[in-house]
C-alpha cells in the first residue's frame, strides 16, 4: 500500500481543466431543481416538508430541494443506525478502510463533477471548491491508513503470569453536523472518521448546502458502503440538529460550526436523560478571529509578498473560513507601508460569478449578508474605513449576496470588530508598539484557532512559537490552508474542544480503548 500523500490540486491553467469544469458546471445546470429524499438504511424517505438550496451567486436560482427530515425520521435513522453498528463494529478494520480507499478513488474519478454542483450551491470559485474535494479525497485516504495503524493490540508492559491485551472499540451511533463553509471537506471528514473507527453515523448536512450531503452519499453508496452505516438527514439545525444532540440513544455527536451553536451542545449534550447510559463525547470544533502579526525585522523586498497571503487570507472564499485573517496587527513601525501595501492589493481583487472563476464571489446567504453588513456599520464608528465598507450594487451584484473585501485601519484592539467573528470580508487593522505588545494583543480574544507571523527575527520566530496561543501557527505565510496529514487542524480556548482533524491523534475521539487481563 502507498503511503499517504495529500492530493494535488487541479490545475486550472490547462486547457483540458478548463473545459472539464466548464462541462461540469454545464451539466449541473442543466440538472438543478430535482428534489432528493431523506436516506436511512438504504431506503428513501419523503416527508411533506421540503426545503430548497439556492445559489448565492443568483439567489433565485433553485440548485436543489431536500425533503427535510424530522423527529419521526431520526428516531428510525437512530434505531437502524444501532442496528447497523451490531454488524458493523465487527467488520475488520482493514475492510472499514477498504471503503474509504474506495470511496477515494470514486471521488477522485468524479472531482469536476463535484467541484461544480460546489461552485453554485455556496458560491466557492473553482480552485476553492477544487481544494475542498481534494481535502475530502486526503480525509478519505488519511483516516483509512490511521485506522490500519489503530487496529489490533497496542503495546503493554509485560507481568508474570498475566496475559495483557489494550485494543481499541467503537463507541455507537455518531451525530454528525457540519457548517456549509467546508460543505465537502469537513462533512466527509467528521463522517468517515466515524465509520471507519467502526461507529455508524447520522449525517445532517448544514441547510446551506445539503447537495454536498447527498453527493457524499452517492459516493459512499458506490464505493458499497453497508445500508445504514451511514442515515442522510437533511433537516433544521435548531429543530432537527437540537433533537439529535438531545435524544439518549446518541452516544457521540461530532460538530463543527460557531461558538454560539457549539456551546449550546456542548451544555446540552453534558444532561443525562432518561434511558441513556453513558456520557456522551461531544467534539465541538468552532470559530475564530484570527491574527496575522506582522513585525517590523521584514525585509523590504518582501512586503509584496507579505500583502499578498494578507489579501488571501483574508479574502479567500470571501473570509468565510474559520481559519480566515479577520485582524491584521503590525508593529507601528512598518505600519503605514504595510497598510499601504494591503490596500494596493485589494484594489485588484476581482468579484464576481464564482461559476467564471473570480477570486471574490458572494457570501452565503441573505441573513449572512445582514450580520456582515451590519457589522460593517459599527466598524465604521469603531475604526477608520479605507477601503470598501459597503454591498456590491449593479448587474450581476443585484443577483447575489456581494460584499466589497473591507478593510478598518486603527482598529483598538478592544473593539466590537476586533473581538467578535465576522464570517466574511472585513479585516481589522490594529496598530502594535512592538512584537511583544503584538502577541499580547493577537492573544487577547476569546478564540484561539489560527495566527500568523511575519518576521526575519529567529527569537520572535520561537517566542511565537511558545507565546501565541493558537492550535494552528504559520510563520511567514498565509493562515488558511491547513492540509490533512500535514497541518493537523484546530483551535483552543473558544475555538473548541481542539480535536486536530486530520492529525495522527483524531481518529482517538471516536474509539475507547478496552484492557483484558488473562490470568495464566
Ligand atoms: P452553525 O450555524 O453553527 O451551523 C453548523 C451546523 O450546526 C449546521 O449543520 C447547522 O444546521 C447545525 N445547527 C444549528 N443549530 C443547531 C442546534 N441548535 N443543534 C444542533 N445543530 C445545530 O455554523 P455555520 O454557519 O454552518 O458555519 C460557520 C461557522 O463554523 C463559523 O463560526 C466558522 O468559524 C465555524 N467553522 C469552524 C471550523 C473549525 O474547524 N474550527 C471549520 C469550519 C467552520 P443548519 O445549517 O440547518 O442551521
Amino acid at each position: 500500500m502507498r503511503p499517504f500523500r495529500p492530493e494535488p490540486l487541479t490545475d486550472f491553467s490547462k486547457e483540458e481543466n478548463i473545459k472539464a469544469i466548464k462541462d461540469a458546471l454545464e451539466n449541473a445546470k442543466r440538472n438543478f431543481g430535482k428534489r432528493y429524499p431523506i436516506i436511512i438504511n438504504g431506503k428513501e424517505y419523503k416527508t411533506d416538508k421540503v426545503f430548497g438550496s439556492f445559489n448565492p451567486a443568483h439567489k433565485n436560482e433553485l440548485v436543489a430541494e431536500f425533503y427535510a427530515a424530522g423527529e419521526k425520521e431520526a428516531d428510525i435513522a437512530i434505531e437502524s443506525a444501532w442496528k447497523a453498528f451490531e454488524f458493523w463494529r465487527k467488520f475488520p478494520a482493514e475492510e472499514r478502510a477498504g471503503f474509504l480507499f474506495k470511496a477515494a478513488e470514486v471521488l477522485r474519478r468524479r472531482r469536476f463533477e463535484i467541484t461544480a454542483w460546489m461552485v453554485y450551491e455556496v458560491g466557492k470559485n473553482w480552485v476553492e471548491a477544487d481544494a475542498d474535494v481534494a481535502e475530502a479525497i486526503d480525509y478519505l485516504d488519511y483516516y483509512a491508513h490511521q485506522m490500519l495503524e489503530l487496529a489490533g493490540n497496542r503495546p503493554l508492559a509485560h507481568i508474570y503470569g498475566e496475559n495483557n491485551e489494550y485494543f481499541y472499540i467503537p463507541l455507537g451511533v455518531v451525530a454528525v453536523i457540519p457548517p456549509w463553509n467546508f460543505p465537502l471537506a469537513i462533512l466527509t471528514g467528521m463522517t468517515v472518521a466515524a465509520v471507519v473507527t467502526g461507529n455508524t453515523v447520522i449525517l445532517k448536512p448544514a441547510s446551506d448546502s445539503p447537495m454536498m450531503g447527498y453527493l457524499f452519499m452517492d459516493i459512499m453508496r458506490e464505493a458499497g458502503l453497508p445500508d445504514g452505516v451511514i442515515n442522510f438527514l437533511p433537516g433544521s439545525g435548531g429543530s432537527l440538529g437540537g433533537y439529535l444532540v438531545k435524544h439518549p440513544k446518541i452516544r457521540m455527536i461530532a460538530f463543527t460550526g460557531s461558538k454560539d451553536v457549539g456551546i449550546w451542545i456542548y451544555e446540552e449534550a453534558a444532561k443525562v436523560r432518561p434511558g441513556q447510559k453513558w456520557l456522551k463525547r461531544v467534539i465541538a470544533e468552532m470559530g475564530g478571529k484570527d491574527a496575522i502579526i506582522v513585525d517590523n525585522e521584514i525585509d523590504e523586498k518582501d512586503i509584496p509578498f507579505i500583502a499578498n497571503q494578507i489579501i488571501v487570507s483574508a479574502y479567500g472564499y470571501q473570509g468565510q473560513k474559520c481559519s480566515a485573517a479577520s485582524r491584521l496587527i503590525i508593529v507601528e513601525d512598518v505600519y503605514d507601508k504595510i497598510l499601504s501595501a494591503v490596500v494596493e492589493e485589494a484594489k485588484r481583487i476581482e468579484i464576481g460569478d464564482p461559476a467564471e472563476n473570480k477570486f471574490m464571489g458572494p457570501v452565503i446567504n441573505e441573513s449572512s449578508e445582514k450580520k456582515i453588513l451590519n457589522y460593517i456599520e459599527i466598524g465604521k464608528g469603531e475604526g477608520k474605513l479605507v477601503f470598501g465598507g459597503e454591498k456590491m450594487r449593479g448587474g450581476i451584484y443585484d443577483e447575489g449576496y456581494y460584499i466589497q473585501p473591507t478593510i478598518f485601519a486603527d482598529v483598538p484592539p478592544n473593539a466590537k470588530i476586533a473581538q467578535e467573528e465576522i464570517f466574511g470580508p472585513v479585516l481589522s487593522v490594529i496598530k502594535a508598539k512592538d512584537f511583544d505588545d503584538a502577541l499580547r494583543i493577537a492573544n487577547d480574544t476569546d478564540y484561539g484557532l489560527t495566527g500568523s507571523v511575519f518576521t526575519r527575527n529567529r527569537e520572535k520566530i520561537y517566542k511565537a512559537k511558545c507565546e501565541f496561543h493558537v492550535g494552528n501557527l504559520y510563520i511567514n505565510r498565509k493562515c488558511t490552508g491547513a492540509i490533512v496529514g500535514v497541518h493537523p487542524f484546530g483551535g483552543f480556548n473558544m475555538s473548541g474542544t481542539d480535536a486536530k482533524a486530520g492529525g495522527p491523534d483524531y481518529l482517538l475521539y471516536f474509539l475507547q480503548g478496552k484492557t483484558v487481563s488473562e490470568r495464566l
